[in-house]
């Protein structure tokens, strides 16, 4: 059991996984890129103190050295869901990942800029045909037409694993790329999502250039709408609520970075990783 799990391996998270270690704390960072996508973006950073002209990609490589050389453990892997109990030995949370089930007694929330289900349709299929993870549904479609949505380069291999299953597996990439690591049998379409179709079941979506009769559709983002990693969780103008502790509306969790609001830049992201880290070692003590 760890005593921080920090979901999110950007500024935020790297900064709170290793202020927590500092205080000499168990912590378990999982991510879901070995390195923040944005921050590796980031082709020249002007506005980070003392570090004028440093490339996003050789920060982050920076943080995650730094993180690694104090102690903490870092797992790439994707937290779908966390809850918790409060058994007679206090409070303990469950980060349900893709790969395995993290156990700790606070959480700090990294996650970047919040996500939410924006196409219509999507909130309403979730667990009716829409999925955010072909690993844990991908049997459920096995022999069917499904139709993949991909933000990011690791829907990929998410793809090339439905196109073992399913009969036709459609790919839309929202990512520049060459798209060479895709399985031959998958068809790549290009255009916009407009509507995903369907009531009890999902039937079909429809796209600026098209329209497809499919009964599953899974989604790779950069990250979960956050109303389904932790249901009850308040948020504000879309971001997550926090105080100046960097606390949120449940006791034990905590929140950094992007997804607590503007301004999206690094160094809010680093200062709040720190405080709520010091936040969790003050409620874990
Ligand atoms: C092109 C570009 C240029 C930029 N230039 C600058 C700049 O010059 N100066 C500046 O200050 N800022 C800049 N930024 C903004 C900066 O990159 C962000 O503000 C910063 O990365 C935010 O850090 P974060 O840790 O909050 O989130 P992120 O860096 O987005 O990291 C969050 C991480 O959490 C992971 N994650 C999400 N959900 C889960 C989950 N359920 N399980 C596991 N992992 C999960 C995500 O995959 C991601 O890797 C730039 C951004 C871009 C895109």
């Amino acid at each position: 059991m760890y005593a921080i799990l920090v979901v999110g391996g950007g500024p935020a998270g790297l900064s709170a996984a290793l202020n927590g270690r500092r205080r000499n704390k168990q912590v378990l960072l999982v991510g879901k890129e070995e390195l923040s996508n944005k921050l590796r973006q980031a082709h020249r950073v002007d506005n980070y103190l003392g570090l004028p002209g440093i490339t996003g990609l050789a920060l982050a490589e920076k943080y995650r050295e730094h993180a690694i050389d104090n102690g903490v453990e870092l797992k790439n892997d994707e937290i779908l869901n966390l809850s918790w109990d409060d058994g007679g030995d206090g409070k303990v949370f469950q980060g349900m990942g893709k790969n395995e089930i993290y156990q700790a007694r606070s959480v700090i929330l990294a996650t970047g800029t919040p996500q939410k289900a924006t196409i219509p349709g999507e909130a309403e299929l979730v667990g009716k045909g829409v999925s955010y993870c072909a690993t844990c549904d991908g049997m459920f479609f096995r022999g069917k037409r499904v139709f993949f949505l991909s933000e990011l380069v690791a829907g990929e291999k998410e793809a090339n694993f439905l196109a073992d299953l399913c009969d036709k597996v459609y790919y839309l990439p929202r990512y520049k790329g060459e798209y060479n690591n895709l399985d031959s049998r998958i068809e790549i379409i290009s255009g916009r999502p407009t509507e995903f179709h369907g009531k009890e079941r999902l039937t079909g979506v429809t796209t600026s250039e098209g329209s497809y009769e499919v009964e599953g559709v899974f989604i790779e983002r950069a990250s979960l709408p956050l109303d389904r990693l932790l249901p009850g969780l308040q948020m504000e103008s879309d971001a997550i609520k926090v105080n100046r502790q960097m606390a949120t509306n449940i006791p034990g969790v905590f929140a950094a970075g992007d997804c607590t609001g503007r301004p999206w830049q690094i160094a809010k992201a680093v200062g709040e990783g720190l405080v709520a880290a010091l936040a969790a070692a003050d409620y874990l003590s």
